[in-house]
């Protein structure tokens, strides 16, 4: 009885395995035969030179519209127009919502939907007190250590200019698109003004003008080495197909005021920290969604077998693996809503007792999350009935774009052809882009940089020493071209 049962679990087990194999080996490199691409001409000193003098042009944005020094705009529009004259020849050009530019290049058959080619042309300013930690001025676009650095040289000057030098290079080589292409350069991405942004407004105008885009292409995506040995090595094309939601509620709780000699058990601060522990102790479930899974099985499909085994169980190992990843917070924001506490205020002086203590809870919110939803999910984890919430500010979570569209399939074939080790993954982009904004009139929005960059590389945006390596410049321009090329002919 004993051995039998024994056997019978064996067997089973042996089953299990067998099917599992079966299943790892289904995951296997299925990239499509993508023939080589004609070679590109391009011309990287150019490139190098632009965007080198681009980082020198101050394009600091900032919501408070009379701290911006708009002359720096019109500088960038002049420079832009001095160093791309086919390019000015040949698009038509509008300056709209204070320093935007929408550039329009008319394609032979204007019953197609047009493309639209993203990127902002502001920067956030350097963090003061740091200016002395950079090794060479923010400033300065100077190249050295085989690096451009500045700050843009990746958020996201390096990736406007290679736009800009794709769309010469093709001019110059005679190319004319039949479906038409839009260049939009919005002027204050780095403000979160949303729908005030000069992104909104070319939207609308986009739409008062019956336009509808057949794709966007903006930032937000890069292309980065995975190389664990004997596991997986592969280049992750991260394509962002969707990004989170973000909202601030503020959360407050009256007290009775008064001198602080005479204090109640819990003062208003008091109350409040058992909020701020409730919202804590209650996170927001964390699932394995579709497109992380997506993500897994794309990758593994290039990896060796034990990676494939693991990604081939992921039916069942979705919940254990869900928990896993919340211990992780840069794996956790991508598994679930985050909820983080970030300011809190008592009472005005040390000897009074708050009248009203508040906080601020930040949440990132997962596509299908709503603004409204989470005001309920407060409601529900915090046990204190008598809080007050307010909505300070708010951006619903994006859609979600197909991978299964004219622009995903050209990035995958241009990305197959260009390297086999190249392996495109659509992913939740946790930051904001321009590029949500114009899903009134487009339902394929992509965010893809076509940098390769080191995870450290990339932490480097926004903070001292933003550089980009000169040996990845190439490829982008080529990119631009080949996309360009891919969705107009
Ligand atoms: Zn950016």
């Amino acid at each position: 009885m004993k051995k039998s049962v024994k056997i019978t679990a064996g067997a089973a087990a042996a089953a299990a395995l067998g099917a599992t194999i079966v299943r790892a080996a289904s995951l296997k490199d299925d990239a499509r035969e993508v023939a080589p691409l004609p070679e590109e001409h391009i011309v990287l000193e150019r490139y190098k030179r632009n965007l080198s003098d681009a980082i020198k042009i101050k394009t600091i944005s900032s919501r408070d519209h009379s701290k911006v020094d708009w002359s720096q705009f019109d500088a960038f529009h002049a420079f832009l127009e001095a160093r791309y004259p086919l390019f000015h020849k040949t698009l038509s050009k509008e300056v709209v919502s204070k320093a935007s530019l929408m550039y329009f290049w008319q394609g032979s058959d204007p019953s197609l939907d047009p493309i639209a080619m993203l990127a902002h042309q502001d920067v956030v300013p350097i963090t003061p007190g740091t200016e002395q930690d950079w090794s060479y001025d923010p400033f300065g676009g100077v190249e050295a250590e085989g690096y451009i650095w500045g700050r843009g040289a990746l958020d996201m000057k390096n990736h406007l200019i290679a736009v800009m030098e794709s769309i010469e290079a093709l001019l110059e080589d005679g190319y004319q698109p039949q479906r038409s292409v839009y260049v939009l350069l919005g002027h204050n991405e780095e403000t979160m003004e949303h729908q005030e942004s000069g992104a909104a407004y070319m939207c609308r105008t986009l739409a008062e003008r019956g336009v509808h885009l057949e794709a966007v292409l903006d930032e937000g995506g890069a292309n980065l080495p995975v190389s664990v040995p004997g596991l997986i090595d592969v280049d992750i094309v991260g394509v962002g197909i969707a990004e989170k939601g973000q909202v601030d509620y503020e959360i407050s709780v009256r007290g009775k005021g008064g001198h602080s000699s005479q204090p109640p058990k819990h003062t208003a601060l008091g109350q409040l920290a058992n909020v701020i522990r409730d919202l804590e102790n209650h996170q927001y479930k964390a699932s394995i969604t579709p497109l992380f899974e997506d993500l897994f099985v794309r990758a593994a499909k290039k990896a060796k077998l034990p990676v494939k085994l693991l990604v081939s169980n992921l039916p069942v190992l979705k919940p254990v693996l869900a928990r896993a990843l919340t211990t992780i917070p840069p794996a956790a924001c991508m598994v679930r809503t985050t909820t983080a506490v970030t300011m809190a205020q008592g009472s005005p002086a040390p000897n009074v007792l708050p009248q009203k203590a508040t906080v601020n809870a930040n949440f990132r919110m997962m596509p299908g999350e709503s603004v409204a939803d989470v005001e309920r999910h407060i409601r529900k984890v915090v046990r204190n009935k008598d809080i007050e919430i307010k909505l300070i500010k708010g951006k619903e979570p994006s859609k979600i774009s197909t991978t299964d569209s004219k622009a995903f399939k050209a990035i995958e074939d241009i990305s197959a052809a260009t390297d086999k080790k190249n392996v495109v993954v659509p992913y939740l982009v946790m930051g904001g882009t321009d590029s949500y904004l114009y899903e009134p009139i487009c339902e394929n929005i992509y965010r893809y940089s076509p940098f390769k960059l080191t995870p450290k590389l990339l932490t480097a945006t926004h903070g001292t020493n933003e550089k980009i390596p000169v040996d990845c410049m190439a490829d982008a321009v080529i990119f631009f071209k080949r996309y360009i090329k891919e969705m107009t002919k």
